[in-house]
């Protein structure tokens, strides 16, 4: 019997069903009977006991009031402190967006204002939360998934045929690297079964070459692939995903929410870069608009079939906004597989510390970064920071960060704004935009920081003294201001970007400073200027740039685990796993860290090179 017989036969006479359908991993009854749909909740919960599934009930359409009373009643309902922004209506779900600045009270106690709304009007309500700082790309992608209403409804329901269709035994499990093993980049790793192919990440190297992983393997077929999850934002993680739906792939998917926004960020710029380098980019926008629209985002610890034999969970990997390790269980628990995915084990300005309450772990795959490094604490990386900035500041002097746009940025504004600095701190360009999104999801945030900004309204991303930078003519007037001032901009290796053009003004005046808090590449500027380079060629410039500034480095605000995170982490998993498979880190740096985790916790382990394929079962 299908799981779809199976609930139809629990239903009560006076059920009206009209349409039973999949959404996804998600099984929806459409009901054109009142009383049911407002009663429904007891059947439910028996069915979701007894099937496993999320089981939803929602209105048909003849049931539905029309979009205009909706609307008004919502208004009324609703209290002004919500600060309802937009209204919308799906009624291909049967369903009314709501976005909303402040969803907790728009959701009401234990939900009261929801059952009102549905009781009252018969659509389902769908709250959103509207970001603190209006952010385009957000707005963009909620108005892209609203017009492809449509279209995802088919698709969601034929990916629910296809996850609840018949499931063959799983005899083997085969993991196979793609890319990032011995290496650092492009990861992308296929896991099979004789069901399913399931691939994890799709990232570009982004050194030197930007290679792709071996997409080309003939174990590698668009058209057999089943499922795709992106564990972070990275573009080295999920860079080439678009480029999967530009040449074909039409399944789905998945990840959280901020992963998807912020790989939609990255991507985007990705694509620019390449077009302003005069190199033809992997993909156009239309692949990454075929990835927002077949994206099925999971919320952190939700349980989700994503094949027949694949059921996985997202839980918090405390690197970076949305960021998760990946729970695989597949086969009904025949093999508990965990990809660590980058992971940052000690707590930060603005995540928790890994997860590690994992019921049943049989096989590893952890990253392997700093797998022979000790770094110093965040705590202490924290000190430095604000050290330094309040030293030069009291002095008149400027700060210009390099960094990344996404991640480390948003930790060490949390770090100034946390601080009694009163200067000016400004954030260029994507930063600022990359720092929008985090306003909209506080919820994958730590526990700590959500208190803060959800009940004593201290939100570090909205501070006063933050400012952002998004016209040339801006950025002109931070430029030729000798106030002391603390400046965000990318790139963050000093490979261009807003930050060169900072660091040309700034560059003459021995008060200013040039911090960096990331990692240096080898062959960057940013490496140079660190060994020691105080005179930088610049391009139509004869004279060059002469650097009189101070330059400065904090270690510590990594958001990878040093050598003791990782083999904490591991110790620290409620399961212990039979077989650890290291990847993501430096070939030498591999050979050593396989060598200490055998040695710590007695298993099996192994650092195989990319295309080598491990049978796990
Ligand atoms: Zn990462």
């Amino acid at each position: 019997m299908t799981i779809l017989e199976d609930i139809k036969a629990e239903l009560p006479a006076n059920a009206q069903i009209v349409e039973t359908v999949y959404e996804g991993p998600d099984i929806i009854l459409y009901t054109k009977n009142e009383s049911f749909f407002k009663d429904s909740g007891e059947f439910i919960r028996g069915v979701v006991a007894k099937v496993k599934k999320r089981v939803e009930v929602r209105a048909a359409e003849t049931l539905l009031m029309t979009q205009e009373k909706t609307k008004e009643l919502i208004k009324e309902i609703m209290p002004a402190e919500a600060g309802i922004r937009d209204i919308y209506f799906e009624p291909e779900f049967a369903k009314v967006v709501i976005h909303a600045e402040k969803p907790g009270l728009a959701i009401g106690k234990a939900g009261e204002l929801l059952r009102k709304i549905k009781a009252s009007t018969f659509w389902t309500p769908d709250i959103k939360r509207a970001p603190a700082i209006d952010s385009e790309l957000i707005a963009a992608v909620r108005k892209m998934l609203h017009k492809e209403a449509g279209y995802r409804k088919k698709f969601l329901n034929s990916l629910g045929e296809k996850i609840y269709g018949e499931k063959k035994e799983v005899e083997w499990v085969r993991v196979t690297g793609l890319g990032g093993f011995r290496e650092v980049g492009r990861s992308a790793i296929l896991v099979s079964t004789p069901q399913s192919r399931v691939l994890l990440d799709c990232g570009v190297a982004l050194g030197g070459g930007r290679q792709f992983p071996h997409l080309e393997v003939s174990e590698f077929n668009l058209q057999t692939l089943d499922a795709v999850v992106i564990s972070h934002a990275h573009l080295d993680h999920s860079a080439l995903v678009p480029y999967l739906y530009e040449y074909g792939y039409r399944g789905p998917v998945f990840c959280t929410r901020p992963t998807r926004d912020l790989s939609i960020l990255l991507q985007m710029d990705y694509i620019a870069i390449a077009a302003r380098e005069g190199k033809k980019a992997p993909y156009s926008s239309k692949g990454i608009e075929e990835m927002i629209k077949h994206c099925v985002t999971l919320e952190l610890g939700q349980v989700t079939d994503i094949t027949p034999d694949f059921r996985i969970t997202l839980e918090n990997s405390g690197h970076l906004l949305g960021a998760s390790c990946v729970h695989m269980n597949i086969g009904d628990g025949t093999y508990n597989l965990l990809y660590s995915a980058d992971m940052k084990f000690e707590r930060t300005k603005l995540f928790d510390p890994a997860f590690t309450d994992y019921a049943r772990v049989e096989g590893l795959i952890i990253e392997s970064t700093y797998g022979d490094e000790r770094l110093p604490s965040h705590n202490e990386g924290e000190r430095k920071l604000l050290d330094i900035v309040r030293r030069v500041t009291s002095n008149g002097g400027r700060v210009i960060i390099p960094t990344f746009a996404v991640g480390r940025a948003q930790d060490v504004i949390a770090m100034l704004v946390d601080s009694d600095l009163q200067v000016p701190i400004y954030l260029d360009g994507m930063l600022w935009d990359a720092t929008a999104i985090h306003t909209a999801y506080p919820e994958f945030m730590s526990r700590s920081m959500q208190i803060d900004i959800l009940r004593k309204k201290k939100n570090p991303f909205i501070d006063p003294r933050l400012k952002g930078i998004g016209s040339g003519a801006e950025r002109r007037e931070v430029l030729h201001s000798a106030h002391p001032c603390v400046v965000l901009a990318t790139s963050g290796m000093l490979q261009g970007g807003p930050a060169m053009e900072y660091l040309k003004e700034f560059a003459a005046n021995p008060a200013n400073c040039l911090l960096f808090v990331g990692y240096q590449a080898e062959g960057t500027l940013g490496r140079r200027i660190q060994k020691g380079w105080r005179y930088i060629p610049i391009e139509g410039d004869d004279h060059g740039l002469e650097l009189k500034l101070q330059v400065d480095t904090v270690e510590g605000l990594s958001g990878h685990s040093d050598v003791n995170q990782l083999i904490n982490w591991v110790k620290s998993l409620r399961a212990k796993p039979r077989k650890i498979i290291c990847n993501h880190g430096e070939n030498s740096v591999i050979a050593s860290f396989v060598r200490l985790l055998h040695n710590e916790l007695k298993v099996e382990t192994a650092a195989p090179k990319n295309l080598e394929t491990i049978r796990l079962k």
